[in-house]
């Protein structure tokens, strides 16, 4: 039952997150204060033909698939983005909640609930790093304000003073790692976005362990993804490649698996 609830849950909100990131984007454009759209209100509209959609085009991953990936009215593909990001939060919503690592009693639900959360801003970042190369500060640091203050709310109600210090100490080694990447490549290997996001992601991993598995993890992802992506484009070079979404990824997997990979790899070394 809760797990439908999950997916119901996921699902939707995936949705939102495909016009949130597609209205963040455009006020970016938009220079003018008093035609901004609205992040959070007002009615979803087709990116095309900016047609304002009824309910029957706003079904999750549903409506892409009866319309074919089609606008309903004026007939342009719509990106398959759109059921993708649905999909995508939908899973790992369910993974976050079946494989979450503590147990779910009040602290456990409070820590879910607050990187449930998070994970909706990081989603939104990936997207928006993958299309535009760029991680928006809008996003970035009220993450960073949301799960600081979450940590200093556990550290004082839940006597979990230790793991925010470590928490914190993770951020920090890892801002000052990339700030360092950052000055000597001279913003060619990493750009500023990440040097803001790693900070939030060093909060998120939980210590400073966990932090240098996760900046591994995302060098093996990123590393393979460009592997895949060379005999593609055969450019690579002159391709470049978010980082962002990587060290996400990398970071989803250090909270939910982190403790076990650990484990595990204690366990091959005897
Ligand atoms: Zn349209």
């Amino acid at each position: 039952m809760f797990l439908l609830i999950i997916i119901i849950l996921g699902l939707c909100l995936g949705s939102f997150l495909n016009a949130f990131v597609y209205r963040l984007h455009e006020n970016t454009k938009i220079k003018s204060r008093t035609r901004k759209l609205s992040i959070t209100r007002g009615r979803s509209i087709c990116p095309s033909c900016k047609h304002v959609l009824g309910p029957m085009d706003l079904v999750p991953v549903l409506s892409w698939i009866l319309l074919r990936g089609k606008c309903r009215y004026c007939h342009k593909p719509i990106s398959i983005q759109y059921p993708l990001v649905e999909l995508l939060t939908c899973v790992l919503f369910i993974a976050s909640y079946l494989y979450w690592p503590l147990q779910l009693n009040g602290f456990g639900i409070i820590g879910l609930i607050a990187w449930l959360i998070v994970l909706l801003g990081l989603i939104a970042l990936s997207i928006y790093d993958f299309r535009w190369m760029e991680l928006p500060n809008k996003v970035v640091f009220p993450l960073i304000y949301l799960y600081s203050v979450y940590l200093v709310y556990i550290a004082i109600f839940y006597h979990a003073f230790h793991h925010a210090l470590l928490s914190f100490l993770a951020g920090l080694i890892l801002f000052v790692l990339f700030y360092a990447i950052f000055q000597l490549s001279q913003a060619k290997w990493i750009g500023g976005g990440d040097v803001k996001l790693v900070f939030l992601l060093g909060l998120l991993s939980g210590s400073p362990v966990m932090a240098f598995l996760l900046v591994f993890i995302a060098s093996l992802l990123g590393t393979g993804y460009a592997l895949i992506l060379y005999p593609m484009k055969g450019k690579l070079m002159h391709t470049k490649i978010p980082f962002g979404p990587f060290l996400i990824l990398a970071t989803i997997t250090v909270v939910l698996f982190g403790a076990k990979l650990l484990s595990w790899y204690s366990g091959l070394l005897g």
